[in-house]
């Protein structure tokens, strides 16, 4: 059995009709006859997307906005909050928050979440089985990816006990290796725990990287020339990779050349980074964004997402990546269509998975929204949805409002 969507509007504008077979997408025109005893999901006034990924959440630490302030407001701030809180987090209570997070996603459209883990003296492996816990329990409704995020360490005690919490999180199933270089007081010595760990156990490797305003951190260009210089190929990621926006043109298009040559996917996460970056600055303060256009221009994948949700990383975020999208658009300065791209086959591509299209032979991984422009469907956010796996609806939703009638404006008559 196969399922027909009609009269769809694709990314292009195209007026489409789509048939799905499975997983894939078996069939694109204009216009499609339903075959006998085919379902038919009619979609008139909807834009076909292709589905957003999260491509880097953090959660384990979602939903905690209310249970500890971030006292300073900045990223230094949201490690103190969220280190002062950990020990409440019970397997139970990570488990319950993560799965709450994951149908937010899932509603809004989001099939696939690639999230970091803590790992670290002040969580062990706890965040990590939690997580690997939810991925398994949800694994054919939602793709979950856990990333072991060794913390940077506060004391010699932790830097020693690091390598020993990360090589238990590759043996607990971690699907990548994660880390914060640019939090070490050693750069180089974080940055090769992780990436060596990933060499050893193959697998793909997601960095924090970079998460300042510092002009001077390079983070980005020494991963850049490690992976190119050991022909890493397990996948490599960096996210924030801030600091790159504020480096001279020249030497953000530099290094993107070499970002994009090393095949590394950048994920650009608005929301977070203009939060937590820039709170030094008395007037104009500048935007915590890395230099996407610079990185699009040099053909370097770039990815969107929403970081942190509703926790001391970010008080804000509805899981939403029509907000992530809107962000890109309004403090990134994408056009819609590329910050649509960016959440969704930007962010898949980074996460190693399949891309989702209007395209025969592509993954049928799509989120229509009723809407009556792209910058509409992108902006609107709140309108009615349909959440498409394959040939199985995920989630709908609908959007009910009782308003004033309001009457075309009249010319008023003066005398
Ligand atoms: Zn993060």
């Amino acid at each position: 059995m196969t399922l027909l969507l009609s009269g769809a509007t694709d990314l292009d504008g195209r007026r489409v009709d789509v048939r799905v077979d499975g997983a894939r997408v078996a069939a694109v025109a204009p216009s499609l006859a339903a075959e006998p005893g085919e379902e038919v999901l009619d979609l008139t006034g909807h834009w076909l997307l292709p589905a957003p990924a999260e491509p880097h959440a953090h959660l384990d630490k979602a939903l905690t906005s209310h249970r500890v302030p971030n006292r300073t407001g900045d990223l230094a701030g949201a490690i103190e909050a969220i280190r002062a809180i950990a020990a409440d987090f019970t397997h139970e209570d990570l488990v319950e928050r993560a799965t709450r997070a994951v149908g937010e996603y899932l509603a809004n459209g989001t099939t696939a979440i690639r999230t970091h883990a803590d790992v670290g003296v002040h969580a062990g492996t706890r965040h990590l089985r939690a997580l690997i816990q939810v991925r398994d329990a949800l694994a054919g409704l939602v793709r979950i990816q856990v990333v072991a995020l060794i913390s940077a360490p506060f004391s010699a005690a932790e830097a020693e006990a690091a390598p020993r919490l990360l090589a238990e999180a590759i043996r607990l199933g971690t699907d990548v290796v994660g880390g914060a270089p640019h939090l070490w007081a050693d750069r180089d010595a974080g940055q090769t725990l992780s990436f060596d760990a990933a060499v050893r156990a193959g697998l793909p490797l997601d960095l924090h990287t970079d998460e300042t305003l510092d002009p001077t951190a390079q983070g980005l260009l020494d991963l850049a020339r490690r992976v190119t210089s050991t022909g890493f190929d397990r996948g490599v990621t960096a996210g924030h990779c801030v600091s790159l926006g504020v480096h001279p043109l020249e030497v953000a298009r530099s290094t993107a050349r070499e970002v994009a040559r090393a095949g590394i996917g950048v994920v650009a996460l608005p929301q977070t980074n203009l939060f937590l970056q820039g709170r030094d600055a008395g007037v104009a303060p500048p935007r915590g964004l890395t230099a996407v256009r610079a990185l699009l221009d040099a053909g370097a994948t770039v990815g969107g997402g929403g970081d942190n949700l509703r926790d001391p990383f970010n008080p804000m975020g509805r899981a939403d990546a029509c907000e992530a999208a809107s962000l890109l658009v309004t403090a990134g300065h994408l056009s819609t269509r590329e910050a649509w791209l960016a959440v969704s086959a930007g962010a898949r591509r980074c996460m190693g998975l399949p891309v989702p299209a209007v395209t025969e032979g592509a993954a049928a991984e799509f989120v229509a929204i009723a809407a009556e422009s792209l910058d509409a469907a992108v902006a609107g956010a709140g309108t009615a949805r349909v959440v498409l796996s394959g040939e199985r609806v995920l989630a709908t939703s609908a959007v009910q409002r009782s308003v004033t009638p309001i009457a075309p404006a009249a010319a008023v008559s003066r005398s």
